[in-house]
């Protein structure tokens, strides 16, 4: 499968912008099309990241209308409200469920063989939205999935790489459940050639107590709130993970990601979207890979699912 994709990015705000930039530093795709109801700043987003290419990868860059989507390999939603300060992820439901109704009607109209990738949050309820309207128009379920803990995962994983002293590409560690305050860091599934946490530590020597796992995981689940604190949103972690989406599904990679997509069930939840290691490929999410938890992880990852489950429910889904 080529890389030399077209993708389409509705919502140039801070994320979706970030995200273009993340693709054209790394050379992924051969084409963004930029839509915003603020067609001004798409305008404006294109062609300051389009000054970028010189000192990159050759891409085009622009501005479009939905029709503009046509014959995109993936299209990439993060249009939408901001989450402001001490919001929850979850108040911004209502708000962006609105935006979803006329963004993915739009999308799969003029590219009905898309991937769908979002990234707007509440992303798991968002996903699980998006899912919904795209089949009721015929879209196959396996392409529509979420960011979903991308992010949150790498970021386990650089922070067991800091407290082990190991290249974070070594260790497997993933972050499961909803993309949130009650998200799931699997202590038990973290391997380091092989070895369990605890066999790895034993053998280098290395004291890890529970401080060093309350420090980890308050750094992981509370990294969003510190930094919108700060600056007020999040974007270039995001769209990173965003662009590293998109590379896996335009040259079918096989990378295994947690990302967020329709689930039947998860740990005792039905018909929930939340993350999961899932095989991604050219066609979305070609597999799922449910963890063998420890119970208080599984219960964990239940009540995280159900949370989700509850916010879906709550707009009659
Ligand atoms: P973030 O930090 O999540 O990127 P922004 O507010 O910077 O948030 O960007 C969200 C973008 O989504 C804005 O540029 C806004 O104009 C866009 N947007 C909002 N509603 C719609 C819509 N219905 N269709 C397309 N774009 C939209």
């Amino acid at each position: 499968m080529s890389s030399a994709a077209k993708i389409g990015i509705v919502g140039s705000g801070f994320v979706g912008a970030s995200a273009a930039y993340a693709m054209v530093m790394r050379g992924i795709g051969r084409e963004i099309v930029l839509v915003d109801l603020n067609h001004k700043r798409a305008i404006a987003e294109a062609e300051d990241i389009f000054h970028a290419v010189p000192f990159a990868y050759p891409m085009n860059i622009r501005a479009g209308e939905y029709a503009d989507l046509h014959g995109c390999r993936v299209v990439v939603i993060t249009a939408g409200v901001n989450q402001k300060p001490g919001e929850t992820r979850l108040q911004l439901l209502e708000r962006n469920a609105a935006v979803f109704r006329q963004v993915v009607p739009n999308i799969v109209q003029h590219a009905p063989d898309a991937r769908i990738l979002v990234a707007t949050n509440p992303v798991d309820v968002m996903t699980h939205l998006s899912a919904r309207l795209a089949s009721e128009l015929g879209v196959p379920v396996q392409r529509v999935f979420g960011s979903g803990t991308t992010l949150d995962s790498a970021r386990f994983r650089s922070l067991l790489a800091q407290a082990l002293g190991v290249d974070a590409h070594h260790i497997h560690a993933y972050v499961l459940g909803e993309h949130g305050d009650s998200e799931v860091l699997a202590w038990s599934q973290v391997t380091i050639s092989g070895m369990s946490l605890d066999e790895f530590c034993a053998r280098q020597g290395i004291s890890f107590t529970g401080e060093d796992r309350a420090r980890i995981d308050d750094g992981v689940r509370r990294a969003a709130y510190r930094i919108i604190e700060g600056k007020g949103a999040t974007y270039y972690g995001i769209g990173s993970a965003l662009a590293r989406i998109v590379d896996t599904v335009i040259r079918d990679q096989r990378s295994i990601l947690t990302l967020c997509a329709p689930t039947a069930q998860v740990a005792g939840v039905e018909d929930v979207t939340v993350a999961l290691p899932r095989l991604v490929g050219g066609d979305g999410i070609l597999a799922t890979f449910p963890q063998p938890l420890s119970d208080a992880e599984q219960d964990a990852l239940r009540r995280s699912a159900a949370v989700v489950r509850e916010a879906i429910t709550s707009l009659g889904l």
